[in-house]
C-alpha cells in the first residue's frame, strides 16, 4: 500500500514540474544565470540558457606519456559529465585537451581551439565541420552568448629547478598514427572573454598574460591559473574584476576523489594575496573539485 501510495506521488510531481516549465517557457539570456562547476585543473562546466559549454575539461587526470599511446579514462569523464555543445581549449598541453575529442565525438559538441587542438582532434575522428581553429581576435557569436578570442602566452614552468617558458609549436597536420603523450605541445595560448546576458566572464587557461592584450576587457568574473612564477599585480591592475575564481592550482594528475592537501590549497591562496594586495574588495573564490558556482 505504502509503495503505490510513493509512486503516485512521484507521478504527480513529475507531472507538476513538467507544467510549470510549460508555463515558464525558457527565460531570455538577460534574466539566466550562470552556473559554473570546477572540474578541476583549469576544466569548467558552464551552463547558460539551455547551453551546456566546457572549457579544458580534463578527467583523466594522468601524466601523458610521450611514447605511449593516449587514452582517455571514459569512465571518469562520464562520470561527470553528461552532455557538451561547445568546448573550449585555452592550449593544447595534456591537460587541457586530452580529453577533448572523446567528448566532442560522444556528444557531438563543437570545439574551439590552436591548430594544435584542431589537429589532434581530427587525427581522433572527429567530424571536420565540428571544429573551429582560433589564433586570437576572433569575435565567435553563439545563440545564447559571444566569445571573444585574445591571444595569450603560457605560464612559467619549474622543472627541476629551472625556469623556462613552454616553446609554443603546433602541430600543423592531422597525425596519420594514434595520438601520442608527445604530441600534446602547448600550441597557442589563447583567454576567452565570454559575454552571457550582462555578465562578462574572463577565462585563463594558464598562469600568464600578454599585459597589452587586456586593455579594454572590463570582466565581472576572471578566473585566474595559479602561477608562482607570474607576478600578477599589473594585471589585475588592468582587469579589476569583480570576482576572481583561482583554478588549475590541484595536482591534476591525481584523481579527484583523492581531494586536496593543505599544501595545494596554500597555492590558491597565495593567488588570493596577490589579488587582494591589489584590491581587497575584489572577491576571491577558492573552489572545491566539483564545486557548483552560481553567478547572478
Ligand atoms: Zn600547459
Amino acid at each position: 500500500m505504502r509503495i503505490v501510495l510513493m509512486v503516485s506521488l512521484i507521478v504527480v510531481s513529475i507531472a507538476v514540474g513538467s507544467v510549470r516549465a510549460a508555463e515558464t517557457g525558457p527565460a531570455s539570456p538577460q534574466t539566466q544565470h550562470v552556473t559554473l562547476k570546477w572540474l578541476g585543473t583549469a576544466g569548467w562546466k558552464i551552463q547558460f540558457a539551455q547551453t551546456k559549454i566546457l572549457i579544458d575539461p580534463f578527467l583523466t587526470r594522468k601524466q601523458a606519456i610521450a611514447v605511449e599511446e593516449w587514452k582517455t579514462d571514459e569512465e571518469a569523464v562520464l562520470n561527470v559529465i553528461n552532455g557538451a555543445d561547445y568546448i573550449f581549449a585555452g592550449h593544447s598541453h595534456a591537460d587541457h585537451i586530452a580529453d577533448i575529442p572523446f567528448i566532442a565525438k560522444r556528444f557531438g559538441a563543437k570545439v574551439t581551439g590552436s591548430r594544435t587542438t584542431t589537429n589532434l582532434c581530427l587525427s581522433a575522428g572527429v567530424d571536420k565541420a565540428q571544429l573551429t581553429t582560433i589564433s586570437g581576435g576572433e569575435k565567435l557569436d553563439f545563440r545564447d552568448f559571444s566569445v571573444q578570442v585574445i591571444e595569450s602566452q603560457h605560464g612559467v614552468l619549474n622543472r627541476g629547478g629551472q625556469k623556462r617558458q613552454p616553446r609554443s609549436a603546433e602541430i600543423t597536420n592531422p597525425l596519420s598514427g594514434p595520438i601520442l603523450g608527445k604530441h600534446f605541445v602547448g600550441g597557442g595560448s589563447y583567454l576567452y572573454y565570454f559575454t552571457f546576458g550582462k555578465l562578462r566572464l574572463l577565462s585563463q587557461s594558464t598562469g600568464n598574460f600578454i599585459e597589452e592584450n587586456l586593455h579594454g576587457l572590463e570582466p565581472d568574473v576572471a578566473i585566474l591559473a595559479e602561477n608562482s612564477n607570474y607576478d600578477w599585480t599589473e594585471a589585475i591592475k588592468i582587469l579589476r574584476p569583480k570576482t576572481v575564481i583561482v583554478h588549475h592550482y590541484d595536482d591534476w594528475h591525481a584523481p579527484l576523489s583523492s581531494g586536496m592537501t593543505a599544501a595545494v590549497r596554500r597555492r590558491a591562496q597565495r593567488l588570493e594575496r596577490d589579488v587582494k594586495f591589489v584590491d581587497r574588495n575584489i572577491r576571491v573564490i577558492i573552489p572545491e573539485f566539483l564545486q557548483t558556482i552560481t553567478l547572478e
